[in-house]
């Protein structure tokens, strides 16, 4: 559900989202879009009014995510960024060998709100051609990422313990990556 509160003359549109959390939670995301997920207990005016206790905060982070755009010029050439992409694949895939899962298939496609995805049914990794503006470290730990999700679907602890076996540093890289504005 899309609501609406009004602060200081600026219209902050947010998304109300319905969901077992304990009271209310808040997140401003790089697309640049409020979402709150509250308890149904909790009524909407005293939602509206978190929200509005909140806006400065709100304001503050989408100024943050806009000044994060990406940096004009891509990294690499395009054939660098695709013979990097396939070596790290390659790379990836023979760390995971051992858990002896198929070699997905890689696919390259422009995606706005990430920056890859795994098709574990189907055994497809897809990453984002936005990661051409992106260094290799970030590169590869999308690849991780995605390879992980063979083996953990979700994003739970389980799963982040696989990645940080071979991007020991996944904290860091992830909060950087958050940062970028995919749009
Ligand atoms: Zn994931």
């Amino acid at each position: 559900m899309k609501r609406e509160v009004i602060y200081k003359g600026k219209n902050i549109e947010y998304i109300l989202e319905r969901k077992r959390v304990k009271n209310i939670n808040l997140r401003v995301k790089p697309d640049l879009k409020v979402y709150v997920s509250a308890n149904k207990r909790v009524s909407v005016k005293y939602i509206d009014s978190f929200v509005l206790k909140k806006a400065d905060f709100i304001l503050n982070a989408i100024d943050t995510f806009k000044n994060n755009t990406f940096s004009s010029e891509p990294k690499y050439s395009n054939e660098e960024f695709i013979e990097y992409i396939n070596s790290e694949f390659l790379r990836v895939y023979n760390l995971f060998k051992k858990y002896e899962i198929e070699k997905p298939v890689l696919k390259l496609r422009k995606m706005k709100s990430r920056w890859g995805s795994c098709n574990f049914v189907k055994g497809i990794i897809t990453l984002n051609t936005n990661l051409i503006y992106c260094t290799k470290e970030q590169i590869s730990y999308v690849i991780v990422h995605e390879f992980s999700h063979l083996l953990v679907h979700n994003h739970s602890k389980d799963f982040y313990n696989v990645v940080e076996i071979y991007v020991p540093d996944y904290k860091r890289i992830r909060k950087e990556m958050n940062k970028i504005n995919l749009r």
